[in-house]
């Protein structure tokens, strides 16, 4: 594993650096933490899929990004691993509260990433969180939300705490995660990704994924990305 060029300061990620992990094709020759690597290892992940290898020198150095690949091409640990990473290296701990929340529109798809993210992340201290509203008890969630470091919401149930749970805190948000984002940025969701995005700090990594090509520019201005990298693997599609 290649070590951070040291004028990373400690707990920063200095956004300067991608250039240097372009063209890696193993996981385990970028800048990751051991305890990422060995979530790895212990799934049987090596060599990147297009989408990883296209994403991951960008949003592990910090910057945002704007994913297109299609279903089944290894998205979720596109951003999945960018979030262990990040909070890794601020250090971040129980009394940190949430550092990341990742959007999805459907229960099902939650809980995959849920599943992903538990596994690899295994090593980490990290608390993570499944907020999917249906049957399970939102009253006991919200005794347990403000502990959550990482949390794997639909957009309605992520609402739902936003407005209902006293003290829910996003204001140290530090890695904002769409996912299937042409999907909940589309009409259906628009109301309440608006209102959830209106109470999300601005100054934040942002890292959309989708199947399609999010082209909407209003879409790109209303997330505040900062000089997003666009990528589109499978083009031909
Ligand atoms: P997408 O979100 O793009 O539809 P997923 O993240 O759900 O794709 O991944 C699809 C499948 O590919 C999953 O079964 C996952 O375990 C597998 N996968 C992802 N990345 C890799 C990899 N680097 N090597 C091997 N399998 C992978
Ligand atoms: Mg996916």
């Amino acid at each position: 594993m290649k070590p951070l060029p040291s004028k990373s300061p400690v707990g920063k990620i200095g956004e300067d650096t991608y250039s240097t992990y372009v063209g890696c094709t193993k996981f385990k020759q970028l800048p990751m933490s051991k305890k990422t690597i060995d979530g790895l290892v212990k799934g049987k992940y090596k060599e990147m899929t297009d989408i990883q290898r296209a994403s991951l020198p960008h949003s592990l150095c910090g910057r945002d990004i704007l994913g297109a690949a299609k279903t089944g091409s290894g998205k979720t640990l596109a951003f999945v691993l960018p979030i262990l990473e990040k909070l890794y290296k601020l250090r971040w701990g129980p009394e940190d509260g949430v550092g990341s929340i990742i959007i999805t529109p459907t229960r099902e798809l939650a809980g995959q990433i849920f599943e992903v993210l538990t596994e690899v992340g295994k090593h980490h201290g990290f608390s993570a969180g499944l907020l999917i509203g249906g049957r399970k008890d939102v009253g006991a969630e919200k005794e347990r939300v403000n502990e959550l470091n990482i949390l794997v919401c639909t957009p309605g149930r992520l609402l739902q705490h936003m407005n209902e749970t006293p003290n829910f805190d996003c204001s140290q948000l530090e890695v904002l995660v769409l996912d299937e984002a042409d999907r909940i940025l589309d009409d259906g969701f628009k109301a309440e990704m608006n209102n959830i995005i209106s109470q999300l700090p601005k100054q934040r990594q942002t890292l959309l994924f989708s199947a399609t090509q999010t082209k909407s520019v209003k879409d790109l201005a209303r997330l505040s990305l900062k000089d997003p990298e666009y990528i589109n693997v499978h083009e031909e599609d």
